[in-house]
């Protein structure tokens, strides 16, 4: 095979190289080495170079949610045997809290460890970031009055509304509730709507395999824009922050390897090459969501996982199942209450740990939304939520890294339900 067909049939080697052109022409336009265009120039420039972007994200907001009722619907309409359809979702319940907890836990350990946020001078950055007094003001935090709330929302009572403004997690339950109903009637009196969902699937997974084509251009635009506006120097103003983070996403990846080799019964490096194509597309989007019919096909296809299995778990896992982003808002939070000297109790340890596995289950799987999310857990914490201002520098990039985890962990979750339900019919 010459290099360009080679370079034509992998989408990571793609995105490889357009990383690298974009970061040197970002360098070339920045005024760090290069010809430091101003910032309105700048500003006009990457409005164009993120159009890739966009449209990509467009598609993938038009197609998600039809995607994942239909395929959350199918899946649980075809589990067939009760047996497996209960130790499924069951099984997958308790097992995405645990993994999200141990991911929690790494975050708390390396963050009291390393203490990011008590080498940086706040007024430094209060300056950089044109921030005020008032914006810092560390506000009271955690009430535990909401809950009530948030447990009677839980269903949707209005479920054209839930599609309309794309609220995931109804959408999600609102198909679990079709799903069983489905599964508990004959077969015949659901067949239509079941061949209509099927081709639905179909037809969605296709429009997102034909738009990944724009990917790399994309991944240009907006590294381009991001190196050429932030600069190489601010973003290293936050490296060690930037290095807690990743190393504990490297824990994360870790766990997952020994619940491949335990659980799943896998050898770790051939199943993990398996993962490579799904990765690469995570940290190029920063999106589960995009990256779902490529995880979708890597395990039916590459994996060979049951596609009961596969169809049920890597569409909820998409939704609710993020241990990187739980890891990252663990680690900014203790990160910004480090930085604003904030003493953080046992008990707001506590409200963290249950926040942030609730936030992450409520995060969309789309570009930059765990960072959106984190202000809800600063709130609750009484941290102020402008700190976030300061973390956004760096988000893209840890963005893209800890979706690749999020995308990885769907994954893992999925070889070790096929091990765990083989027997079960
Ligand atoms: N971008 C992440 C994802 O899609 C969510 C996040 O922002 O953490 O998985």
């Amino acid at each position: 095979m010459s290099a360009k067909s080679y370079i034509f049939k992998h989408l990571w080697l793609q995105v490889i190289i357009s990383l690298i052109i974009g970061l040197g022409v970002g360098l070339i336009f920045g005024d760090e080495v290069g010809i430091g265009l101003d910032d309105d120039t700048l500003d006009k420039m990457s409005t164009y170079l993120k159009i890739p972007a966009n449209i990509f994200l467009s598609v993938i907001l038009m197609i998600i949610v039809p995607l994942i009722f239909a395929s959350i619907v199918v899946a649980i309409t075809n589990l067939g045997g009760k047996e497996k359809l209960k130790t499924l979702g069951l099984g997958i319940g308790v097992y995405f809290v645990i993994t999200t907890t141990i991911s929690i836990l790494i975050a708390i350990t390396l963050a009291s460890i390393i203490a990011p946020g008590s080498i940086l001078d706040l007024t430094a950055l209060q300056k950089t970031h044109d921030l005020s007094e008032a914006d810092l003001q560390v506000t009271e935090g955690f009430s535990l009055d909401d809950i009530p709330g948030a447990v009677s929302n839980i269903i949707p009572r209005n479920p054209i509304l839930s599609y309309l403004e794309g609220q995931m997690f109804s959408i999600l339950i609102m198909a679990v509730i079709v799903g069983l109903s489905m599964a508990a009637l004959p077969r015949d009196s659901v067949k239509s709507l079941l061949d209509l969902l099927e081709s639905i699937q179909k037809i969605t997974l296709y429009i997102l395999l034909m738009a990944m084509k724009i990917v790399p251009f994309a991944v240009f635009g907006l590294i381009v824009g991001m190196v050429a506006k932030v600069g190489v120097e601010t973003m290293a103003g936050l490296g060690v922050y930037m290095v807690t983070v990743v190393l504990g996403l490297g824990a994360m990846l870790l766990v997952y390897a020994m619940i491949i080799k335990l659980v799943a019964k896998r050898p770790i490096s051939s199943t993990f090459s398996k993962f490579r194509n799904p990765q690469t597309l995570a940290f190029s989007t920063a999106s589960s969501m995009a990256t779902m019919p490529m995880t979708l096909k890597t395990a039916e296809e590459d994996l060979k996982l049951d596609t009961r299995v596969s169809k049920f778990v890597i569409p909820l896992g998409t939704t609710v199942n993020m241990d990187g982003t739980a890891l990252y808002q663990v680690i900014a939070v203790f990160f910004l209450a480090q930085l604003f000297a904030i003493e953080l109790s046992m008990l707001s340890i506590l409200v963290i740990i249950v926040t942030s596995l609730l936030a992450s289950i409520g995060t969309p799987a789309v570009p930059g939304a765990g960072t959106i999310v984190l202000s809800t857990i600063l709130i609750t914490v009484g941290i102020p939520p402008v700190g976030i201002l300061l973390l956004l520098s760096v988000d893209r990039i840890l963005d893209m890294i800890r979706t690749m985890v999020n995308v990885t962990g769907d994954l893992t979750a999925s070889c070790a339900f096929d091990q765990i339900t083989r027997d079960k019919s």
